[in-house]
């Protein structure tokens, strides 16, 4: 699946237009891909806003976005309130303050025309700018109409209609509105993009060692095998574990188990592995990743493990979501040579493949 970021906090306008662009893109917000500022806003013009929001988001994640800003466009106020649509009566952001600065503003103008106008600018994967329009023409009213919808609807009747746009449900707005109108036109382009760049996989690779001491427990791939020595670790030390978790998130370019699970936090003391490999799952599903296939290869000197591997790719895949005949493990030992030859330490290999 494509992933595309839109750079806005305002949940409702992502669930909508997700539902545009139905399952051939996932819309993540800015949070959801771990940014977590203030995106920028000081244009003149809605095109210089909504350009500068997804630039501004580009530049920080490097991935395709989009952002959209709205204005109400009055003729006899040359184009006023436009960009300051929102912050109209100033910067508190009151509708009912809004509307009535625009009301009295327009006391003595018989010219009520007026004109809402959204624009989306979208940033693609090769950083090409691309800009897509939705207006609507209508007029000024003499006083506010209606309970539904935001911002200016109440005094805004659009062209051949009887009703306010706050009089209006949203199946009877949305296909005249301009955020209507752009969104769609919006979609219909990633639609047509979509068709022709098919989706590789993404592959991630992982390695981990520890060191073997006796009297330990050793844990590997979630179970726990019979043995003089165990892994040296902060957690149970499952060396498979985390290979995988570190392919899993290096598929994601998500950083490494380091990152997100310290070695030096208590939370993580002795922790059980296999919840790692859930948490690890779980930011990867945030991002809009899925589980391919994983391989791994433990590299222990003893004991053999070759009849254990089918428990642990039965657990790992279950924890994955994912059939256990996309799981591989395969067990060597390094013929005595190295540290893993000396029995002093066990190293384990682990690739992965995403899709989205
Ligand atoms: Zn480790």
């Amino acid at each position: 699946m494509n992933k595309i970021i839109f750079a806005t906090a305002n949940k409702h306008k992502i669930a909508e237009i997700q539902a545009l662009l139905g399952d051939s893109y996932l819309v993540l917000s800015p949070a959801d891909s771990g940014f977590d500022g203030e995106i920028p806003e000081n244009q003149n013009t809605l095109e210089g806003n909504a350009l500068e929001k997804a630039e501004y988001i580009y530049s920080v994640l490097h991935q395709p976005c989009f952002a959209d800003d709205t204005g109400l466009e009055v003729e006899a106020l040359d184009g006023a309130p436009g960009v300051f649509s929102a912050r109209y009566a100033g910067d508190n952001k009151s509708d009912k303050a809004n509307i009535q600065k625009l009301l009295d503003e327009m006391r003595d103008k018989t010219n009520r025309k007026a004109r809402f106008r959204c624009v989306i600018a979208f940033i693609d994967d090769r950083e090409i700018e691309h800009l897509f329009e939705g207006r609507v023409d209508g007029e000024i009213l003499y006083e506010p109409v209606g309970d539904k919808g935001f911002g200016y609807d109440p005094v805004f009747r659009p062209n051949g209609s009887r009703l306010s746009f706050a009089q209006m449900s949203m199946e009877e707005k949305n296909p005249i509105s301009h955020r209507g109108k752009a969104v769609r036109k919006f979609a219909e382009y990633l639609k047509s993009q979509s068709a022709k760049t098919p989706q590789m996989p993404r592959i991630g690779f992982g390695y981990d060692v520890h060191a073997l001491a006796e009297g330990r427990e050793l844990w590997l791939g979630g179970i726990k095998i019979e043995h003089n020595k165990g892994c040296i670790a902060h957690s149970d030390g499952d060396v498979l574990i985390h290979a995988l978790c570190d392919a899993l998130l290096g598929a994601a370019a998500l950083g490494d188990i380091g990152t997100h699970f310290p070695d030096n936090d208590q939370e993580f003391k002795n922790i059980d592995s296999k919840i790692l490999l859930r948490r690890t799952m779980q930011i990867i599903q945030k991002a809009g990743y899925a589980v391919n296939n994983i391989d791994a290869t433990v590299c222990l000197e003893k004991p053999k493990i070759r009849t254990r591997i089918d428990e642990m790719r039965q657990i790992l895949a279950q924890i994955m979501e994912i059939p256990i005949d996309r799981v591989s493990i395969k067990a060597t030992t390094s013929e005595k040579l190295g540290f893993v030859g000396r029995e002093e330490g066990v190293a384990v290999y682990a690739v992965a493949t995403l899709d989205f």
